[in-house]
């Protein structure tokens, strides 16, 4: 298909403000909703931080944040704001085994579930996978090493029970679709739509121009952003938007429109303080609180 006969949109800020939901006076945290967020392993615990602190700045009411046990201290002092829920680990610092039932049962009030930023790759995390994917009936982000894990069996997404959404850069689009990077980077509207209608999942494919794609074939373009969200961390911070916002009760559909654009808006907010150079992904998530002031 030739990209310009799809249907394409750009990400207007009316669009997203009418998305975005009004907090009520009469309110509780419980009415915002509950995310569990899978992340972190030894090494990259800031991953899960950055996550977790974006879904809580999103506005989401409860984060349980599931980590391997050897983070807990340095997760629950950096955010403290999250329920923590410590699992076993390998000597890697990776999820160890026999945790997915704990780590379901864990996740049996949540809303939405995300999984993927920091988790490093070993064969708990498949299991983990397929049976967030195949087994739990709510919607599930999956980022970074979640999307590398589900590189080796695509095929799961099959028997998939809800919504996914998908935020590769498009080295993970590459390892998902087996296709050259070159292919990736030369027609992102192309591959991410193919990958959306062929799987049926939400799929955000990441870059200076990120590009939405929707199960049912509507494409949506996000034209905010700058060079200075090229930095570490930025996509964990993207990731904890979208979760927050599913918990909020959007469609994933929406929230992962809404959740880059918010994303760039964020960074262009920061870039004029810090600069394309200082930018750093932690600044995303002050940037977070501006964009959700000017979106009220
Ligand atoms: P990740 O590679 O997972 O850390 O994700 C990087 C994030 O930064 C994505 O949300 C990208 O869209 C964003 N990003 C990276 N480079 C640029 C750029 N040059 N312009 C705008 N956004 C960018
Ligand atoms: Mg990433």
């Amino acid at each position: 298909i030739a990209e310009m006969s799809l249907p394409l949109e750009t990400i207007s800020h009316e669009f997203i403000k009418q998305l975005i939901p009004k907090r009520q006076r009469n309110s509780h945290k419980g009415v915002y909703g509950k995310a569990s967020i899978i992340a972190g392993s030894f090494g990259m615990t800031g991953a899960a931080i950055l996550c977790g602190k974006s879904a809580l700045r999103s506005g989401v009411g409860l984060l349980k944040l599931i980590i391997p046990e050897s983070l807990h201290t340095i997760i629950t002092t950096s955010v403290p704001e999250a329920v923590t829920v410590p699992l076993a680990e390998t000597r890697k610092g990776v999820f160890g085994i026999n945790q997915v039932e704990k780590l379901v049962q864990t996740c049996d009030a949540a809303d939405v579930i995300a999984i993927g930023p920091g988790c490093g790759q070993n064969a708990e995390m498949n299991e983990i996978l397929r049976h967030l994917i195949t087994l739990v009936d709510k919607p599930v982000i999956i980022d970074a090493d979640g999307l590398n894990t589900l590189a080796k069996h695509v095929d799961v997404l099959e028997n998939k029970l809800n919504k996914v959404v998908l935020t590769p850069h498009p080295g993970e689009m590459s390892r998902l679709t087996n296709l050259p990077l070159e292919v990736i980077n030369q027609h992102p509207i192309r591959t991410a739509s193919e990958f959306a209608h062929k799987w049926q999942v939400i799929v955000v494919l990441k870059g200076a121009r990120t590009v939405v794609a929707l199960p049912s074939g509507q494409i949506y373009i996000n034209v905010n952003g700058n060079p200075g969200m090229a930095t570490a961390g930025s996509g964990d911070v993207l990731t904890g938007i979208i979760t927050s916002l599913v918990a909020q009760g959007l469609t994933p559909e929406n929230a992962a429109i809404a959740g880059v654009y918010i994303h760039g808006y964020s960074g262009d907010l920061m870039v004029s303080q810090k600069g394309e150079y200082g930018l750093i992904a932690g600044d995303l998530i002050e940037g977070i609180t501006h964009v959700f002031r000017n979106l009220e």
